[in-house]
């Protein structure tokens, strides 16, 4: 039996706007998770060591580090004048949205990504094989989440 060409096929137009967006809490895509690289990324960028950076900004929830949260805010602590403060250093979890596994079907990419993210339908078009490789990146990323 042959495999249903995903709705991706003929590739997506996709560039980052720069809305912030993304870097807001919405609901199950609220968490920025971090990997033991990720977080030896972010402290070198901000010149200071691994076990500071993650006493100071991660918490820890069922063994995985993220980025802590404010209750009262929904924005990444990073997010300033809607930008990312710390771009170059950004999460490898920031670096492949939106091409997350969890959301690269036709629901969730039209009901939800679509539906925050002004990037979508805009710029270059990403070939299935640009898409499927960023998949991929996160998909393995998301394995070193408890390390
Ligand atoms: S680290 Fe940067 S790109 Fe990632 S959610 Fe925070 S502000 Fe956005």
């Amino acid at each position: 039996m042959s495999k249903a060409a995903p709705f991706y096929e003929k590739g997506l137009r996709f560039q980052c706007q720069g809305s912030g967006n993304c870097c807001t809490s919405h609901g199950e895509f609220g968490f920025v998770f971090l990997t033991i690289d990720d977080r030896r990324r972010f402290a070198k960028h901000l010149k200071t060591s691994t076990a500071v950076f993650t006493r100071k900004y991660c918490d820890l929830k069922d063994g995985v580090w993220h980025l802590k949260e404010d209750p009262k805010n929904p924005d990444c602590m990073f997010l300033k004048n809607k930008r990312c403060s710390v771009y170059e250093a950004r999460p490898t979890q920031c670096r492949t949205w939106p091409f997350w596994p969890e959301v690269m079907n036709p629901k969730s990419w039209t009901k939800e990504v679509a539906s925050f993210c002004p990037g979508v339908g805009k710029g270059p078009l990403r070939s299935k094989a640009e898409i499927e490789t960023t998949i991929l990146e996160d998909f393995e990323n998301s394995k070193k989440f408890g390390s």
